[in-house]
């Protein structure tokens, strides 16, 4: 079983009416919908507004994988909450952000350069998988399409992937590095763009598909609970004799 926390700050949907509308149970209700479904997921969600943003040690120690939606409230986040899912990532818990999880804290801190990016409100975009042979690549078609999104185009100031699934081209001419993965640590990340609060880009299939996949996929390998050592290593006698 794979275990699954979906963090979401969970503010538009309490203060946009036009937001609670399409996401009447918040961002992570509909994700934690679609995830459930699958026999090999467990979720639980958890919010800014519950205490320790829902991610205290208890929880951590019993997720595989977390998922992060945020926007509007990146500042609220308590350092020292940021520094604890940092550490575990580290030590193997896969991190999934989603669209504008690229400004978080704990995105900045794990990839270390600004994620800043060029944006514009409502296009097209189509999604190009350019990696198929990649695990979140399965059962995707080539490409697919939401009808509304806000752009998100290059520069994307990301480290160099480990591996770009997806590419995202608007309709107003930007392309983005839609689906990326990186390695920090024993941990497993993904990013994923699409994902904007006002359109029901969750509750498309494909998009379902994706992040279903990424779970899969950034679940732990060889997990550990202890921090990863500078491990000093004593000379092999054959080694003493050579210098000799
Ligand atoms: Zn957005």
């Amino acid at each position: 079983m794979i275990r699954v926390t979906i963090w979401n700050e969970y503010v538009h949907e309490r203060n946009e009416e036009k937001i609670s509308k399409v996401y009447p149970n918040g961002i992570h209700g509909c994700i934690a919908e679609f995830l459930g479904k699958n026999d090999d997921i467990e979720v639980k969600v958890a919010t800014l507004d519950m205490p320790e943003h829902g991610l205290s040690d208890e929880v951590l120690d019993h997720t595989d994988v977390l998922i992060w939606w945020g926007h509007m409230a990146h500042h609220m986040v308590e350092d020292a909450v940021v520094e604890k899912v940092k550490t575990r990532v580290l030590q193997g818990m896969g991190f999934i952000g989603l669209h504008s999880a690229h400004h978080s804290k704990i995105m900045r801190a794990l990839l270390g350069t600004t994620l800043n990016l060029r944006w514009r409100d409502g296009d097209r975009e189509r999604v190009w998988c350019i990696n198929p042979a990649h695990p979140i690549a399965e059962g995707l078609p080539d490409y697919f399409e939401i009808e509304q999104e806000e752009m998100y185009g290059e520069q994307f100031d990301i480290p160099t992937p480990d591996d770009v699934i997806f590419l995202g081209w608007f309709a107003g001419g930007e392309v983005m590095r839609s689906g990326c993965t990186f390695t920090r640590g024993r941990g497993k990340m993904f990013y994923f763009q699409p994902g904007h609060e006002e359109f029901p880009i969750y509750y498309q299939a494909e998009v379902q598909k994706v992040i279903t996949n990424a779970v899969r996929w950034a679940k732990p390998v060889n997990r550990t609970n202890e921090p990863l050592r500078c491990v000093d290593v004593p000379p092999r006698p054959e080694q003493l004799r050579l210098d000799k």
